[in-house]
Formats: structure tokens, sequence, C-alpha cells
């Protein structure tokens, strides 16, 4: 379990710094390109992303040595938190409620996917919401709010060009 929470621990850190270094935005801004958020989200990330999450987890696994199972168990659970959390769906209010206490849900990740740069800077956490409500990025949900999903400033239509999101994070920007 403590091999769990450390991964979890550490894709926190990831997508905080991910959020906070203009360059690594650069390149995770591509998942959050996505105006329908959807199942389809879970898959949308640059490759050079998925290099650097990688390479951070094979960094952990060196560094802490944790056992193969826990390796094993800690990654099941991160693909399929991936799929979870982007579902366009919503659970029942209270047992939502319930559940957010222990697992980031669909409404709670869907905040963080926010066009609004305040509500992108919450929920960074992937399996469990604890990081976030330690360390101050817990953002409340309220099922009721219509959220626009997306990052502001990509051009209409270019967000379904894979050449263009390939592209993006070397365009020059003013
Ligand atoms: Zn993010
Ligand atoms: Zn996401």
């Amino acid at each position: 379990m403590l091999g769990i929470l450390a991964f979890d621990l550490l894709n926190y850190a990831v997508h905080r710094l991910m959020h906070s270094v203009e360059l690594l935005w650069r390149v995770h801004e591509i998942h959050h390109s996505d105006r329908d958020f959807d199942v389809s989200t879970s898959a949308r990330f640059h490759p050079i992303e998925v290099l650097i999450t990688q390479a951070a987890k094979l960094l952990a696994v060196r560094l802490l040595a944790p056992s193969p199972l826990c390796v094993l168990v800690a990654l099941l659970l991160s693909s399929a938190q991936n799929l979870f959390a982007h579902a366009n769906g919503s659970l029942p209010p209270q047992f939502e409620t319930w559940l957010r206490l222990f697992v980031i849900t669909p409404d709670a990740h869907r905040l963080h996917h926010s066009s609004e740069l305040s509500a992108q800077n919450k929920n960074f956490g992937q399996l469990f919401p604890w990081w976030d409500r330690l360390l101050g990025t817990w953002g409340s949900v309220n099922e009721e709010t219509e959220l626009e999903t997306g990052v502001r400033g990509i051009p209409d239509g270019e967000t379904l060009k894979l050449g263009y999101m390939l592209l993006r994070p070397f365009q020059r920007r003013s």
C-alpha cells in the first residue's frame, strides 16, 4: 500500500509541475485541449509527456525499489483510473460525494479540465484525492455546474488535427 501511495504522490507532483513549468505545460496542454471531455481524452497525451511520466516512474522504481507486485498493481490502478476519471457521465450525487473522499471521480477531474485557469489549478491527483486536500489544491465540485472544458487560444478545429497537435508545443508564442 505504501508503494501505491508513493506512486500516486509522484503522479500528483509530476502533474502539478506540468501546470507550473511553461515548457512542460506546452506538452501537457495537448491533454487538456479536448473540448469533449470523454474517455478518448484519457488517450490524448503528447508523446513527450508520455516519455516524461514514464521516466519519472522508472526513476521512482530505481530509487524506492518497490516489489514487482506493487509496481504491477500501481500501474494497473493508474491505467484503470485514467479511463474512469475521464468518463463523460456523473455518478448518483450522494454516491459521488462519498466516493470522492477516497478516489478522484469524473466530476472532480472534469473540474481540472475546465477552460478556466483557476479551476485547472485544482485536482491534480490521479488516484487518491488526499494529496490535493493536504496540499491545498482541492477544488469542490458542484455537479450542477456546466463546465466548459478545453484550452482557450487553440483555434477551432485544430484540436482534431494530429499534425497540428504534435507540433503545437514547438510553436513560437507571443
Ligand atoms: Zn492537467
Ligand atoms: Zn485528464
